[in-house]
């Protein structure tokens, strides 16, 4: 499927490229991760081609587009390539960052805003320079973590299979006016934020916890409560912090145990925030009323791959129990980590991406919150 539009490299367009043939540019390859399949039906992130190769190709002629998942089975491949561009499951673990470094890899650019899989301190030792993506759409996700909410609270993906099978009966699909309800937002960032907006205009009344308060979250009418206030007093919880150690498994057998019966949870973060054996034990129990996850735990081995044609028994192993588990509930509906996938967002991403490749291999300084680890971020 092919998203190219116009506007897309309006922006980079401005990036001009001129005659690379003795400029940095020119000299400095770049190795690009997509997400390689194997051992089941490869399926190249076509969406990747489509916005990044032109754009990054324009300003760094010596790109290589690879169909590979950077590990540390991969990272030889990497061999001589300056510049290495990730996204959200890519493993750069300590081993993978030390292989990077050996091979003269000086600069991992992540596609993303997180970067909960790349190894920091690793990064520092080997003085390899992390960047990344602040901010492409904060809208996007938000919009998605709306779509998630209202499709599993109405049932909707059950809905729509049901009529298209000739049946029209209601059992099953009764939901809950969302207006007057009360939504909690962990994490009140710029796509909690968003969030926040959005519910209010459906007239729901917004509980939120950060461990750095927003005032313009505040104004749009969230009222900032504890963590275990929020859980214990919200019909549906959206979590919106990025994962770290002080953050992950914040939703575990405490949390279920402490929400209302029947609250909504959903996740469009880091599934790392939630322990997915309490999930599983609140949804079998009743506690939580539905769940609508856009991450998973142990997604790496499982989202961006195409299981469709895969033998049973190649799916079973490939998904974990707890997986198989979710996957089997009606109340839970899953998206592979696509809340950020809209036209916008990934212009966005292009432009940053070699906004930050450009800093880096032309020794300026970085976009404003790009740079992870590097020169003056050590
Ligand atoms: P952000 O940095 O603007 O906001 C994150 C907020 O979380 C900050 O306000 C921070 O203070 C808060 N926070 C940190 N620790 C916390 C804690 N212990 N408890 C509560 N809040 C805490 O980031 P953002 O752009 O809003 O993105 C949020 C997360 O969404 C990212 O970290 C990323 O993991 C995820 N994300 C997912 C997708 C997707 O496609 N599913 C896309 C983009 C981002």
């Amino acid at each position: 499927m092919s998203l190219a539009l116009p506007y897309t490299i309006r922006g980079l367009c401005e990036i001009k490229s001129g005659d690379l043939s003795g400029s940095v540019r020119g000299r400095f390859p770049v190795f690009v991760c997509l997400h390689a399949i194997h051992p089941v039906r490869a399926t190249p992130a076509r969406y990747v081609y489509d916005f990044l190769e032109g754009p990054l190709k324009q300003a760094f002629p010596h790109t290589s587009m690879v169909d590979a998942r950077l590990s540390p089975s991969t990272a030889p491949l990497t061999s001589g390539m300056d510049a290495v561009c990730l996204f959200v499951n890519d493993d750069a673990s300590a081993e993978t960052v030390e292989i990077l470094a050996a091979n003269g890899t000086r600069l991992i650019a992540m596609r993303c805003a997180g970067y909960d899989r790349v190894d920091v301190d690793a990064c520092r030792r080997h003085g390899v320079t992390v960047a990344r993506v602040p901010e492409y759409s904060p809208h996007a996700v938000a919009e998605h973590a709306l779509a998630l909410l209202m499709a599993v609270n109405r049932h909707l993906p059950a809905a729509h299979s049901r009529t298209r099978e000739g049946n029209f009966t209601l059992s099953g699909l009764v939901g809950v006016d969302l207006y007057g309800k009360t939504a909690g937002v962990v994490g009140t960032g710029k796509i909690g934020r968003c969030l926040i907006r959005i519910l209010r205009g459906l007239g729901m009344r917004v509980l939120a916890h950060d461990v750095a308060e927003s005032p313009e979250a505040r104004s749009l009418g969230a009222d900032y409560v504890e963590r275990d206030y929020l859980i214990a007093n919200s019909d549906v919880i959206s979590l919106h912090a990025p994962l770290m150690d002080s953050t992950r498994h914040m939703i575990d057998r405490r949390a279920v145990e402490l929400m209302r019966p029947g609250c909504l949870i959903v996740n469009v973060a880091r599934g790392g925030l939630i322990d997915t054996a309490a999930l599983l034990q609140g949804l079998k129990s009743g506690q939580v009323g539905g769940a609508a996850l856009d991450t998973y735990e142990k997604e790496d081995k499982i989202f961006f791959k195409d299981f469709s044609s895969s033998s049973m028994s190649k799916r079973m192993e490939a998904w974990d129990d707890e997986f198989k588990l979710l996957k089997s509930f009606p109340n839970v509906l899953i998206t592979p980590h696509s809340a950020f996938l809209t036209r916008e967002a990934l212009a966005n991403i292009a432009n940053s991406t070699v906004a930050n490749v450009l800093s880096f291999a032309e020794g300026k300084p970085f976009p404003e919150n790009a740079l992870v680890v590097g020169p003056g971020k050590n």
